[in-house]
């Protein structure tokens, strides 16, 4: 092939841009990212020659070398992993594959500093080379093809980039930095180490780098024995040298691992430009062996609602990689965890078929979900300041200062996904369940656990009451809650998504029921006192013929309709029959495109309501029991079946 010019796809094109023109804070990255490259190309070769021996070639040692050349002002990047063929260098570093580095160039700004300061904490993978270099040139051959089927990829790092063919005898790639002029510092060994520590400790990979020595310079005269010498140099010794700890972090003890160490290591597994909230690092002995370290981000991904975002979890079998996303390894409501999992006992050829069926994979998943679990029961013990019940406020440990707010910081990033387990892993549902926090009727904030609840509730009261609606505003003000807040009982406001549908899987903590305030009839139970239960068995009786008449006008909107005592300021409001579907539930279903069936809701009436008082003898009687119900709708986030109709009613009433 001889020489070809490419144009970079637009999204590389406006990277690059950034990259060479922005001021940069932090250069260093550049060598992580090649380095994590490198180290990822001997990953796949290691797993491509499981299925092909032969690919190793006559260089089974698998590792990556950095070297310069302060002459030619060039650093070099060399892996013996698998390589590129021509049409792989012009995809792979010619346009973005990855939607996560799309969606990260899709969010700069244009202006130059912030761009720069979320570049800086991303990384752009290979293109960040461009950041100490103004050409780069990649030379690389597949492994498993032929010498002369090598291929050079050139590029400035603006509009294109060429490739041609080139012969390597070595399978691999090396990517040569041209350093700009301002970035020579990255010609010395020492620096290139110190970078290596900082960043790439963990690789398991060797990186190795030629050895110096100091030299004396030459006489200047041999002849003088005090004359001057040439200045001496450090030079190459052409002995190779291992610069980098090579063992998996996730391999070392706990106690040599530093949280900055965690946390570096995390962002190069997530990509995630955050520290993570929180990590659990064990080795697990007994019938299935492995290691697990497993991450929670402090920063819900864009893509978390996918249904087919993928689980965070690497899969290692004796430290060698085998997949990324092994979703077998954790169930889809802990989606969100990122980590590693190695095991000794899996085999090497493992498929994701295979995954599937294993006992030790079923094994390694119950115990790595566990995990998580007490992780976050633990964020959560130590979530709040414990109250002072002597009126001594405990000075808390640093440790545990710093771990205040950190549960509710999860909750709000990650819950509405944590109760999708209610539903999907029965095993552990009451550790769920334990988990939960809401708002209430008393308490603004998402706070308040089951347990909180049943610690404040009323003498009498046998029953957690909560109400689902589509915002904290719209449960706040619902007409169900009155005579709730007139008792002064507590109500769990749901506005998640997600509530309805979990609900349907919990009916009871800890030996109380749940009770929805706007399902079924309204039953206080204990709560309500004799003279409250007359007055209102009264009021229903002389109301009947109003009833009667209210039924008649909307039979075909309403299931049924009754007093009730559960309303304080309003008219009326919606119920739905105890094991009928909520309006809530329907109407997102309907949103979502699904089928859902026509929810016929009871309308209950407020007989001490003015309103409702007037309905007797009316000669609007029609279109205020129609204005009722709607309105009843309306106030739960619903939408009148014909709104132009109720504003006609409503206009009409009021001129
Ligand atoms: P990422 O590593 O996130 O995929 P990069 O821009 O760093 O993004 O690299 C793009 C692609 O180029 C990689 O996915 C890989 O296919 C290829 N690539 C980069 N460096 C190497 C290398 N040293 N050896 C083989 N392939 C490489």
């Amino acid at each position: 092939m001889s020489k070809q010019t490419h144009a970079f796809q637009a999204e590389v094109a406006q990277l690059l841009h950034l990259v060479t023109h922005s001021l940069y804070s932090n250069q260093e990255i550049f060598l992580r990212e090649l380095i994590s490259n490198a180290s990822d190309a001997c990953d796949k070769l290691r797993f491509e020659a499981l299925n092909n021996n032969a690919l190793y070639e006559d260089a089974p040692d698998l590792q990556v070398r950095l070297s310069f050349d302060k002459a030619a002002k060039t650093l070099t990047i060399t892996d013996n992993g698998i390589g590129m063929t021509a049409q792989e260098a012009i995809d792979h570093l010619g346009t973005i594959a990855k939607s996560g580095t799309k969606d990260f160039v899709s969010k700069l700004s244009g202006d130059q500093k912030s761009d720069a300061q979320l570049i800086g904490q991303f990384g752009v993978g290979f293109y960040s080379g461009f950041i100490v270099a103004d050409k780069i040139t990649v030379e690389t051959r597949r492994a498993g093809v032929k010498a002369e089927d090598g291929v050079r990829w050139i590029s400035g790092g603006t509009g294109d980039f060429e490739v041609e063919t080139l012969t390597r005898a070595e399978r691999g790639t090396s990517v040569i930095l041209h350093l700009r002029e301002e970035a020579l510092e990255y010609a010395n060994t020492w620096k290139l180490k110190e970078i290596v520590g900082k960043y790439s400790d963990h690789i398991s990979l060797p990186i190795l780098m030629e050895k110096e020595e100091w030299k004396d310079g030459e006489l200047i005269d041999p002849n003088d024995e005090k004359g001057g010498r040439q200045p001496g140099a450090m030079l190459k010794t052409g002995e190779w040298e291992t610069i980098n700890k090579a063992s998996a972090l996730w391999t070392r003890p706990k106690k040599d691992i530093s949280d900055e160490q965690y946390a570096d290591f995390y962002k190069q597994i997530s990509r995630d430009f955050e520290a993570p909230l929180t990590w659990t690092h064990n080795r697990v002995e007994g019938s299935t062996e492995y290691t697990q370290l497993l991450y929670i981000p402090s920063k819900a991904p864009q893509d978390l609602w996918n249904r087919d975002k993928k689980a965070g979890i690497k899969l290692y079998v004796k430290r060698v990689f085998i997949m990324d996303e092994a979703e077998a390894l954790m169930p889809s409501y802990l989606r969100f965890v990122k980590g590693v999992v190695d095991s000794a006992d899996l085999p090497l050829n493992v498929s994701r078929e295979l995954l599937q069926e294993s006992r030790d994979v079923k094994a390694i998943r119950e115990g790595c979900t566990k995990r998580v679990l007490s992780m976050l029961e633990d964020l959560a013990k130590h979530d709040k300041a414990p109250e002072s019940t002597d009126g001594v406020t405990d000075v808390l440990s640093e440790e545990d200062q710093a771990q205040l707010g950190q549960y509710t910081r999860f909750y709000a990033e990650f819950g509405a996904v944590l109760k999708e387990g209610l539903g999907e892993d029965f095993g552990n549902q009451a550790r769920l369940s334990k988990l939960l926090r809401f708002a209430s009727s008393t308490h603004d904030t998402v706070s308040v656990s089951f347990a909180d609840y049943k610690a404040r509730m009323k003498e009498g009261q046998d029953a957690i009451y909560y109400i689902t609606a589509d915002t904290l505003a719209a449960a706040k003000n619902s007409p169900q809650l009155e005579v709730f807040k007139k008792k002064g009982i507590e109500v769990l406001l749901m506005t998640d998504r997600v509530d309805e549908w979990a609900l349907n899987f919990v009916h009871e903590f800890e030996g109380t029921p749940l009770q929805s305030v706007a399902k079924g009839a309204f039953d206080l139970g204990k709560l309500q006192d004799e003279e409250e239960k007359k007055a209102a068995e009264e009021a229903a009786e002389t109301f009947k013929p109003v009833l009667v008449k209210l039924k008649e006008a909307l039979k075909d909107k309403a299931e049924d309709v009754r007093v009730t005592s559960r309303l304080v300021d309003s008219p009326a409001c919606l119920v739905v029959t105890d094991d009928g579907m909520s309006m809530q539930l329907a109407r997102m279903l309907k949103q979502a495109g699904q089928q859902a069936p026509e929810v016929k809701p009871v309308l209950e009436v407020n007989p001490e309501h003015a309103l409702v008082k007037k309905l007797d003898g009316s000669v609007h009687f029609h279109d205020l029991a129609h204005i009722l119900f709607d309105q009843a709708l309306l106030a739960e986030g619903g939408l009148p079946a014909d709104p132009a109709a109720y504003v006609k009613r409503v206009n009409a009433l009021l001129s």
